[in-house]
């Protein structure tokens, strides 16, 4: 055999293997990846807290102008705290960060999901006890440094109907409120003891409704830590393995506001 068909051989053998990696790579990077919206829409049904002014908007201009081609534009008004939206540590901590202030790097990351919804069914005032957060972590090992906590109460099946979902026939009334959330002593464990970078919920508050001193919100700002409140969809979430983004609009200054909040599941 000549040394030149030899060459021939061995360019063909590295072709071959170089086409088997191609497509080996190209599997791995084409491995499905789930993508759940956690957010809810906005329009006149999105709960707000009470006495807020609701979730406003209105058609400006909605046809076909003079010209004859489609032209569509609106506007809108809220307030900071209503549909799924993110508190800013700036809202129960005075030298707290504003919105604007959260770095996206902390939006983003793992998340863990810790599911209450047997102990908070027969009891709307139900808090997450550090023992849960102990028991978790029993079954699915350590939380991880800089992970989301999402507390899943089950509450989200009564949204939008604001007098179940808030649990009040006068849910206008805030001293009447309730359901689920976070003791103040888990968000301390939690913060201090397993240096999360946030924690969401699936009601209107990461505090129980019938809270009067929002000892939660006040710990969890405190720590200049961000909540995530009305989060949708917590049912599709695995306990552990999401990955959560949660965009916020950039209100300078603000101390919270509307959320996009999605997980991707690999
Ligand atoms: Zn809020």
């Amino acid at each position: 055999m000549r040394p030149s068909s030899l060459s021939n051989i061995q360019h063909l053998k590295i072709f071959v293997w170089s086409l088997l990696l191609c497509l080996l790579a190209s599997c791995i990077a084409h491995t499905p990846t789930t993508v759940i919206d956690l957010t809810y829409p906005f329009d006149d049904q999105t709960v707000y807290w009470p006495n807020n002014k609701p979730f406003q908007w209105e058609k400006l201009k909605w046809g076909k102008n003079a010209s004859g081609h489609w032209y569509a534009s609106g506007a809108f008004s809220a307030s900071e705290h209503g549909g799924t939206h993110l508190d800013a540590p700036v809202h129960f901590a005075e030298q707290g960060r504003s919105v604007d202030q959260i770095p996206v790097e902390e939006l983003i990351g793992p998340a863990i999901v810790i599911d209450v919804r047997t102990q908070a069914e027969g009891n709307p005032d139900y808090e997450l006890q550090v023992e849960d957060v102990q028991a978790w972590e029993t079954e699915h090992g350590h939380i991880p440094k800089d992970s989301l906590v999402l507390l899943f109460t089950g509450w989200g099946k009564y949204w939008p109907e604001r007098i179940r979902y808030l649990g009040s026939p006068t849910p206008e009334d805030p001293t009447t409120l309730h359901f689920p959330g976070y003791s103040a002593q888990s968000i301390q464990f939690l913060v201090s003891q397993r240096g999360i970078r946030g924690v969401g919920i699936d009601t209107a508050s990461i505090d129980p409704g019938r809270s009067n001193d929002f000892l939660a919100h006040r710990v969890l700002s405190e720590a200049n830590l961000y909540a995530l409140e009305n989060v949708a969809a917590l049912e599709k979430l695995p306990p552990t393995g999401a990955i959560v983004t949660a965009l916020p609009i950039k209100i300078r200054g603000g101390s919270g506001g509307p959320v996009r909040i999605f997980a991707t599941i690999p």
